[in-house]
C-alpha cells in the first residue's frame, strides 16, 4: 500500500499519474478464516479493519454481496454527531466521534471529516428544556454542548425564517465537533486499510446459508461455494432480517426506506448541519455546493432502495417553514436507502443464541456515525468474546428483558424512531 501524503502527489502528477495501485486487492476467498464478516457496508469495513489492526486477527474475510459502498454507507447525509442523551449512547457514539477525529490520520487516507458543527433548533420553552437537559447530560458525559438563544442561532444562521414562521426559532442545541464526512470514502479508507493487514476483500460474493455442525455455526454459503470460519459476524444493516432468516433466527427490528435528496450546487450558504424541531428535516452543505437534506422515514416495511413521493413532499415542507428561500433552488438528484429500524430506535452488537455467530445491526437511520466504533467494539466482542464497555448495553436480548434504550422516548414502534 503506498503511502499517502503532498509530496506523492505531486511526484505522480509530474510522472503522468502512473504509480496509483488500486486499494485493495481482489482475492478469491480461500477455505477457512477465523473470522468472516457478511457486508462490506461502513460496519462490516471498519470491523474487519480492527480486527486486524487493532486485535491481531488477520485470517479475516469481508463477503459484499454486491460492490463496496453500495449500501447505506453511499447512501446516507454523512452526518456525524455524538449528541446523545441516554447512558446506554452516549458514551458509545463519543467514543466514536473521538476516533471519527484521528480517523484520516490513522488511516492516511482523506474521508473529508469536517468538524463544522451540528445545531438542533427548538421552538418552543417545553422543548428547549428538554434540550437543555439533553446538552447537560452531554456535558456530563464529557463531549461538547452549547444551548444558544435566538441570537446565537442567528449569528450563524442569519438566512433561516426567525420572524414569520409558523414554528418561530426560540434558539438551538449546538455540539461544535460534530460535522459530515465523504461516506463512500470512508469505506474506501476502512477496505484500504484492512486490505493493507491482511483482510480478504471479495466483493460479488452473497451469503446464501450458514453452515452448522452440533448448532455451532462453522462458516458460510455463499454465491462462490462455502467458507469456513471460527466465527461469522453479519453486518448487513437493511438486509439483517433477511440474512439472519437464514439462520434461523428472527429479529426485534423492521426494514424501512429512507431517502435522500441533493440540490443544484449553490454558493456557500449553510456552513454546517441544521435540524429543524417542528417536524423531521436535517439539511448541509456539501462542498461542491449543493444542499443536502433529508427527513422521515416512509413508513412503510420495505426492502426497496427507493422512496416515494409524499415523503417528498413533507420533506421539502419543513424545509420550507425553515428556509423559505430553499423553494428556489432546485432538486437535482434522489435516492433511497433500507433502515434495519429496531424496536427502541438503538443497535444491537451482540453474540446470538447460536454459537460462533455474531450479530452487529439494528442502526436505524443513524449508523453512519456510529462507523468507527461499531467497527471497534464489534472487533472487541468477537475477539475477546465480552463487550466492549461502551457497547454493553446493545444487547439483543434487550427486547425480552425490557432493557431498552429508548433515546426518542417514542416507545416501541419502529417507523417513530
Ligand atoms: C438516506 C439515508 C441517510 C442517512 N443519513 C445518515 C446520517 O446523516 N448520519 C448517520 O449517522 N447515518 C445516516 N444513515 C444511516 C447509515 O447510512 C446506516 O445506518 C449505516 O450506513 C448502516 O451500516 P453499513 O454502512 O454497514 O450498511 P451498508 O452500507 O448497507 O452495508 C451492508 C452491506 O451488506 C451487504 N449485504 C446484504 N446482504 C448480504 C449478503 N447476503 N451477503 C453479503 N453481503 C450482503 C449489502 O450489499 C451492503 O453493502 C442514513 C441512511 C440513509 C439511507
Amino acid at each position: 500500500m503506498g503511502y499517502y501524503s503532498a509530496l506523492r502527489v505531486l511526484r505522480e502528477g509530474l510522472t503522468g499519474n502512473r504509480g496509483w495501485k488500486p486499494l485493495w486487492r481482489e482475492p478469491d476467498p480461500k477455505a477457512a478464516y477465523d473470522v468472516i464478516v457478511i457486508g462490506g457496508g461502513g460496519h462490516g469495513l471498519s470491523t474487519a479493519y480492527y480486527l486486524a489492526g487493532t486485535f491481531g486477527l488477520t485470517r479475516v474475510a469481508v463477503l459484499e454481496k454486491g460492490w463496496l459502498g453500495s449500501g447505506n454507507i453511499g447512501r446516507n447525509t454523512t452526518i456525524i454527531r455524538s449528541n446523545y442523551l441516554l447512558p446506554g449512547n452516549e458514551p458509545f457514539y463519543e467514543l466514536s466521534m473521538k476516533l471519527w477525529e484521528g480517523l484520516e490520520q490513522e488511516l492516511n487516507y482523506n474521508a473529508m471529516v469536517s468538524q463544522r458543527g451540528i445545531i438542533n433548533l427548538y421552538h418552543s420553552d417545553t422543548q428547549r428544556d428538554a434540550y437543555a437537559r439533553r446538552g447537560n447530560a452531554i456535558r456530563l458525559a464529557g463531549a461538547d454542548a452549547i444551548l444558544l438563544d435566538q441570537e446565537g442561532v442567528r449569528a450563524q444562521y442569519p438566512q433561516l425564517d426567525f420572524d414569520n414562521a409558523r414554528f418561530p426559532i426560540k434558539g438551538g442545541l449546538w455540539q461544535p465537533r460534530a460535522g459530515t464526512a465523504r461516506h463512500d470514502a470512508v469505506a474506501w479508507g476502512y477496505a484500504r486499510g484492512a486490505d493493507a493487514r491482511g483482510v480478504d476483500i471479495i466483493q460479488n460474493c452473497e451469503v446464501t446459508g450458514f453452515l452448522f455442525e452440533d448448532g455451532v455455526c462453522r462458516g458460510v454459503d455463499t454465491r462462490r461455494g462455502s467458507i469456513r470460519a471460527d466465527k461469522v459476524a453479519v453486518c448487513v444493516a437493511g438486509s439483517s432480517s433477511r440474512v439472519m432468516a437464514q439462520a434461523g433466527i428472527r429479529l426485534p427490528l423492521e426494514s424501512h426506506v429512507l431517502q435522500a435528496f441533493v440540490s443544484e450546487g449553490l454558493k456557500p450558504l449553510i456552513p454546517g448541519v441544521i435540524t429543524f424541531g417542528m417536524g423531521h428535516f436535517y439539511i448541509s452543505q456539501s462542498d461542491k455546493g449543493g444542499l443536502v437534506f433529508g427527513g422521515d422515514i416512509d413508513g412503510y416495511n420495505t426492502y426497496a432502495q427507493r422512496g416515494n413521493l409524499p415523503t417528498i413532499e413533507d420533506v421539502c415542507e419543513g424545509g420550507m417553514a425553515l428556509m423559505p428561500m430553499i423553494g428556489r433552488a432546485r432538486l437535482l438528484r434522489m435516492w433511497g436507502g433500507v433502515m434495519d429500524m429496531t424496536m427502541d430506535g438503538s443497535p444491537i452488537i451482540d453474540k446470538t443464541p447460536v454459537p460462533g455467530l455474531y450479530f452487529n445491526g439494528g442502526w436505524c437511520y443513524g449508523g453512519f456515525k456510529a462507523t468507527p466504533a461499531s467497527g471497534f467494539c464489534f472487533a472487541h466482542l468477537l475477539a475477546r468474546d465480552e463487550p466492549h464497555p461502551v457497547a454493553a448495553a446493545y444487547r439483543l436480548d434487550r427486547f425480552r428483558t425490557g432493557a431498552l434504550i429508548d433515546e426518542k422516548g417514542a416507545g416501541a414502534q419502529p417507523n417513530l424512531h
